[in-house]
């Protein structure tokens, strides 16, 4: 495996082959390693981005204490089989005079939560395209509205990119893994299980987001709403607690593909 910090030697270091790119912000987990596996199985090439982009934090989000290791990322990313780890600076990616950006029309759920977050989220997925040309972009379920958001950003650009969905990898208890899970004391883990066991039982009920919300045992949800990715109906939820911000969702209907 190669690591590479700027462009040119991305590049470079590129072989004319099926191409598969992860996106990530690092601090792996199970979740990455799982979209690593699948790009590694399809690919041959595989390229995983590690890149904590500030431009999709808000204001008030977490950038600063985003957890960051990464001699270990790199570890467990080559144990995966990927052959390339690009890991960029904030000043390679958003060079001096930085002005130009992608801003796909999304609304309801995370779109309406964090304003600007899909901003950074389609620009820095456009550049990290256009770098790499990857045949098929690995994304996770967990981040649903996101795979949404690529998907209208790349038929109505014409990127010709294959936006692949692989679905959330859950702790055992139920509860999504997630970067942001390190922040979480013993007790607001506990709380935070309530997220995936409403989700859960609102997925079978008559009136989804009644039954989600009812079952949310004192989390108070950002939101909790039904939304459409492709042929899939899915029913997302976000709340907060303590000071972290959790998301998931889980399919009610279709196949998110
Ligand atoms: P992040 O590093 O949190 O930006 O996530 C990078 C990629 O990993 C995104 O496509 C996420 O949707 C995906 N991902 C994060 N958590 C999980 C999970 N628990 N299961 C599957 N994929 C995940």
């Amino acid at each position: 495996m190669k690591v590479v910090r700027t462009t040119t030697e991305l590049r470079l270091a590129l072989p004319d082959a099926r191409r598969g790119l992860v996106p990530t912000m690092g601090a792996f987990h199970e979740g990455h390693l799982s979209l690593m596996r699948a790009a590694r199985a399809e690919c041959q090439t595989v390229v995983v981005s590690l890149f904590v982009n500030p431009t999709q934090f808000g204001a008030h989000d977490d950038l600063a204490r985003y957890p960051r290791d990464e001699d270990r990322d790199v570890r467990l990313a080559e144990a995966a089989g990927v052959d390339i780890l690009f890991a960029p600076s904030a000043r390679q990616m958003y060079p001096e005079g930085f002005a130009t950006w992608v801003d796909v029309e999304a609304t309801g759920g995370e779109a309406s939560a964090r304003p600007g977050h899909f901003r950074g989220v389609a620009t820095i997925c456009l550049k990290l395209f256009n770098l790499v040309r990857p045949d098929v972009a690995f994304f996770g379920q967990k981040d649903a509205q996101q795979v949404a958001v690529l998907r209208r950003m790349v038929r109505d650009l014409d990127l010709g990119v294959h936006i692949r969905a692989l679905p959330t990898v859950r702790d055992p208890d139920g509860l999504a893994l997630s970067s942001r899970n390190s922040y979480l004391s013993d007790s607001e883990r506990q709380q935070a299980l309530a997220l995936p066991r409403a989700l859960e039982a609102g997925r079978s009920a008559a009136d989804p987001v009644a039954a989600a919300r009812a079952a949310l045992n004192g989390l108070e949800p950002d939101y909790v709403e039904l939304l459409r990715v492709g042929d899939a109906t899915l029913l997302t939820a976000a709340a907060q607690v303590g000071s972290t911000r959790l998301i998931d969702n889980v399919v009610v209907e279709g196949d998110l593909g």
